[in-house]
């Protein structure tokens, strides 16, 4: 499996990528309502084609190695040609982790795309994280998907099937935390608990300038107590962690992650550094170039920087927007964000250290 040790330098050197967030289509065969990326007014639809699998064979070409390579949408895997986007970006950047973010409606699509790339990309970690926001018809409502729930659960028994021939396969599920399921978050949790094929549980705090801002009047003392029962999972030995190498290290730096995220949202202010524009990029399937998924400030598009994202980035518009992060003028609760900023900055070591001991 490709190492996460050589990524180690980054810890001291903040100079390339090393996180990739692409939102390879805005298709999607659902409409929640607390969608950041398709129900928001900060990130309108722009006419433009999807980006092809030759521009982004040259986008790719343009990156070093990469740790964390997240794909996104819209729904990824109704993006046709997923499974040849995966093999370049596997072949030219080596990622340690790839991962499926899915609503998981499409169940037999979802499994076979994801066995093709298990086959494609065996050095790699694939992860499949499907969405589960409360059982039953409260995920459909919530969701506006009707059957929405029972075809999530098949996706999770069709991809349950694929753990057993696949040592690199990782499945998961994501919980959007919002005010529709706060008060449910105990059942959610148990429920997964259960599922036997699943060993890591998500919560992501509902973010983003949401036309349906009423999902964001989160009690932030029902979000302690659910990542409090997150990290008592994690620590009991039946539950176990995730199955690939350095997972331990992954699991403590979640509890420290969930952590920060309650302190960031109570506090209103930023508790860390944040390395997002250096060593995170997210690209759009436009090819709009982002520092993180919150910013609207962009760093321009790729296509007219002949495909080279290192040279959006050391344009003046990219370092503007870089300055203004280092100088702490914005904060977020963002998942992804804060696991970069805990793994490359030392000064988390002694806290990650002791939650990792402790597992
Ligand atoms: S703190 Fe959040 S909003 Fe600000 S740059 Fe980092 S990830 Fe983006």
């Amino acid at each position: 499996m490709f190492s996460l040790l050589r990524h180690a330098g980054s810890i001291l050197w903040k100079r390339s990528p090393i996180q990739l967030t692409f939102f390879v289509t805005r298709n999607c065969n659902a409409r929640c309502p607390y969608c950041f990326y398709l129900q928001s007014a900060d990130h309108p639809k722009d006419d433009t084609e999807e980006l092809s699998l030759d521009e982004i064979g040259k986008i790719s070409r343009s990156l070093g190695r990469l740790l964390w390579l997240a794909f996104s949408g819209g729904e990824a895997f109704l993006r046709k040609d997923l499974v040849e986007i995966s093999k370049i970006f596997y072949a030219q950047n080596q990622p340690v982790i790839m991962l499926y973010s899915t609503n998981g409606l499409a169940a037999e699509l979802i499994r076979d795309c994801t066995e093709k790339i298990l086959k494609h990309c065996p050095e790699s970690v694939v992860a499949v994280k499907l969405s589960l926001d409360g059982l039953d018809s409260a995920h459909d409502e919530l969701r506006q998907t009707p059957g929405g729930f029972s075809k999530m659960m098949h996706s999770y028994r069709l991809l349950g099937e694929l753990l057993e021939h696949y040592p690199n396969f990782e499945l998961g599920i994501n919980t959007v935390f919002s005010s529709g399921n706060q008060d449910h978050m105990d059942e959610i949790i148990d429920f997964v608990q259960g599922l036997d094929r699943v060993k890591t549980h998500t919560i992501s705090l509902v973010r983003g300038n949401l036309d349906h801002a009423h999902f964001k009047d989160v009690d932030y003392r029902k979000y302690r107590r659910a990542i409090e029962r997150l990290e008592k999972n994690l620590k009991d030995k039946t539950s176990g962690i995730y199955r690939f190498k350095g997972a331990r290290l992954k699991a403590a730096q979640d509890i420290l992650q969930r952590r920060m995220i309650y302190r960031t949202a109570l506090e209103q202010t930023r508790v860390t550094p944040c390395y997002a524009g250096r060593l995170n990029l997210v690209l759009t399937e436009t090819g709009g170039v982002y520092p993180c998924e919150t910013l609207t400030e962009g760093f321009g598009n790729v296509r007219d920087f002949d495909y080279d994202l290192r040279r959006v980035m050391r344009d003046k518009p990219a370092q503007a927007v870089m300055r203004s992060i280092q100088d702490r003028r914005c904060h977020c609760t963002h998942e992804c964000y804060l696991m970069t900023n805990i793994l490359f900055d030392p000064r988390r070591y002694p806290a990650l250290i002791k939650e990792y001991l402790q597992l």
